[in-house]
């Protein structure tokens, strides 16, 4: 806990490698702080003050066990990987047997129970290995996290339970051919018969989209185009071997290469009803409501790969010679450094706040927005630089930055674009001065 007038501490207590936790407090909150807000704060209706305190052991284990796992087994591995395109299953099987995969999923139903903080920091760790093997481990979260917010015991039971026992993988299918952003114009139809709902549809840009066990699927019910977005939409759990369900090839991307992206059409595909998600209608805010849960994630990983174009830079600067001296110790290269340190530890700490909001029961969407575009936009800012600092060797591939510039072009797409999160800010933020 910091005394009164200790706030210049901040700036030294934090730290990467044993990067500190982040506890905000609100002022006044019964939690308790000694620090009294400067006068000027004390209008802002929002006021929170950092109070940074060292990870817990057991938070600094799973960050240790994720790092060397990362270092030793990702990073080796990973060009292979982008090279041939292949499903890195080996080493997503390898992170399962350590516990650093489906952690979130709660004990009682044969997880670890983790918080999303506690998973970030895992997630930032397996990006600096290869955001490829990342995505398809966030994959899994993704997947999972309606059913986690929304399953009943039955279904978390029997699809988290699996999920618990073996490596296997799932998939969020919401993005369609023609909607993408515009998740309300998805044309995928359910329509009940009976004890059933029969699917018919197509889904774009699915992540572990041809290796899934199964997809959390939304699909309009309600054809009334006067319907709400809030009530014309159904979310479903669908079992990947159900007949109809067709993945198509995998998708060719431009980064994370290995991660696998499909199409799916979904023909005439039956769901039980015990497959629906809360009820019928409940599907879009399922949908929308797991990313304030899963974007604190994603810009962990952009912050990974971000902390990975950092170091990679740095070694590079200080092995690299030009005008007869290290190309670290020209001005413009250390400014270049100095700038990607700071937008390192910003995202950083812009994904920690996100993930400790959500982690106290409170709502965190402009948290996870402002922490998804920000880390985002620094992974595409840093990889760009490393490129640089590498000059003619950075754009070959032997070197391991160019790597990271295709990689880092994604967090500013999926889980919602760089633009979408400036609109959920901006609405965020307009609201508090409406009230
Ligand atoms: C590799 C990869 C993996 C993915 N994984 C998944 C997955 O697992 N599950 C899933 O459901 N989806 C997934 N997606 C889909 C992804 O979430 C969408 O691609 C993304 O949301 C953007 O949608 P879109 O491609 O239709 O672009 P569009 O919505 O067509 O947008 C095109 C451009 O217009 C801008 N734009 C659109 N609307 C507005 C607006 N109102 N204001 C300002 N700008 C706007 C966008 O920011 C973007 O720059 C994945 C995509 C990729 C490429």
């Amino acid at each position: 806990m910091l005394a009164e007038g200790d706030t210049n501490l901040l700036q030294g207590l934090w730290s990467y490698p044993n990067s500190c936790c982040c506890r905000l407090i609100v002022s006044g909150d019964s939690t308790g702080t000694s620090l009294s807000p400067p006068s000027a704060l004390l209008h802002h209706p929002n006021t929170l003050f950092l109070n940074l305190t060292e990870l817990t052991d057991q938070q600094k284990e799973f960050q240790e066990v994720a790092r060397k796992f990362a270092r030793e087994e990702i990073v080796p591995a990973a060009p292979s990987y982008d090279r041939s395109g292949e499903y890195p299953f080996p080493l997503i099987k390898r992170a399962w047997e350590l516990g650093l995969i489906n952690g979130h999923i709660p004990e009682d139903f044969g997880g670890m129970g983790l918080g999303i903080f506690d998973a970030c920091l895992i997630t930032e760790e397996l990006a600096f290995g290869c955001t490829g093997v990342q995505t398809a481990i966030e994959a899994n979260s993704l997947g999972q996290m309606p059913v986690i917010i929304a399953g009943n015991d039955a279904q978390k039971k029997k699809y988290l339970g699996r999920m618990a026992e073996e490596p296997l993988m799932c998939a969020y299918c919401v993005t369609e051919p023609e909607a993408g952003s515009d998740v309300a114009g998805i044309k995928t139809r359910a329509v009940k018969k009976g004890d059933e709902y029969v699917v018919n549809g197509q889904k774009m840009w699915i992540t572990n989209g041809g290796k899934a066990n199964w997809y959390f699927l939304l699909a309009r019910t309600d054809p009334d185009p006067k319907c709400p977005a809030s009530k014309a939409f159904t979310g479903f759990i669908v079992e990947a071997d159900t007949p109809g369900v067709q993945p198509g090839r995998k998708e060719l991307n431009m980064g994370q290469r290995c991660s696998d992206t499909r199409g799916i059409t979904f023909e005439d595909v039956r769901i039980p009803k015990e497959n629906v998600l809360i009820g019928e209608g409940a599907g879009f805010k399922i949908a929308m409501g797991a990313f304030d849960k899963t974007r604190p994630p994603v810009a962990a990983g952009a912050t990974g790969l971000a902390q990975r174009a950092l170091e990679e830079a740095t070694k590079y600067a200080l092995e690299r010679k030009s005008f007869g001296k290290f190309i670290a110790e020209h001005q413009a290269v250390s400014f270049l450094l100095a700038e990607m340190a700071m937008k390192v530890e910003l995202a950083r700490m812009a994904y920690q706040r996100a993930a400790w909001e959500v982690d106290q029961g409170r709502r965190n969407t402009y948290y996870a927005s402002i922490a998804k575009a920000f880390a985002g936009d620094i992974a595409n800012q840093c990889a760009t630089d490393a490129v640089q600092i590498f000059g003619g060797n950075g754009f070959n591939s032997e070197y391991p930055v160019e790597k990271l510039m295709r990689d880092a072009k994604i967090y500013q797409i999926y889980e919602g674009t760089a633009q979408i999160q400036r609109l959920i800010i901006s609405r965020e933020h307009l609201g508090k001065f409406k009230q």
